[in-house]
């Protein structure tokens, strides 16, 4: 065994295969986290979708240029409006929740947000990391936070998830949680 480790540490490559021999493994927990989202993605709208379920789903196509999507119950139908098929995606999360939980209160957006967006993003990678948010940029599904989240800011400048707050503000905001 000693001679082998002199071997290693002679060829100097143990270390760098360590290292990639890190990075394969997370490679498949990500994989594997990815294909744990379609897995639920696919139950959940194979529920929706099912007889036996009484609660009545709608999915609407919103027209070309429209930017965002939605989901709300009225009259006991859930309806999601939908801008593109990660979109429905995204909807479709927020469908599945208000069906579990009977709506989602203001206070709890930011939570329901983040597994919408890692769903979508597993689904679709680039529609997620093409969206700016002041907390940084998305590399990997486990970037998406409440935190990248809340910096999600759209063209016009102003936050959707956190309206009301000026760019001066969510900096502030940003640093504070950063240095937590
Ligand atoms: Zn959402």
């Amino acid at each position: 065994m000693a001679k082998l480790e002199a071997k290693i540490a002679e060829s100097g490559s143990s270390g760098k295969l360590e290292t990639k021999l890190q990075k394969a493994k997370d490679n498949v927990t990500s994989i594997n986290e990815i294909i744990g989202d379609l897995n639920s993605s696919s139950s959940e709208l194979n529920l929706m979708g099912s007889k036996e379920v009484t609660q009545k789903f709608t999915f609407i196509e919103l027209g070309v240029g429209t930017e965002v999507g939605y989901a709300e119950k009225v009259n006991d139908v859930i309806t999601m409006g939908i801008t593109s098929d990660a979109n429905g995606f995204h909807e479709a999360v927020h469908g599945y929740q208000i069906h579990q939980t009977g709506g989602i209160r203001q206070s709890e957006r930011l939570n329901v947000e983040v597994p919408a967006y890692q769903r979508q993003f597993s689904f679709d990678s680039s529609s997620v990391t093409g969206l700016s948010s002041d907390w940084g940029g998305i590399r990997g599904r486990s970037d998406i936070s409440r935190n990248w989240v809340m910096g999600i800011r759209t063209i016009d400048g102003s936050y959707p998830y956190m309206r009301g707050f000026n760019s001066k503000e969510m900096k502030v905001l940003l640093n504070k949680l950063r240095n937590k």
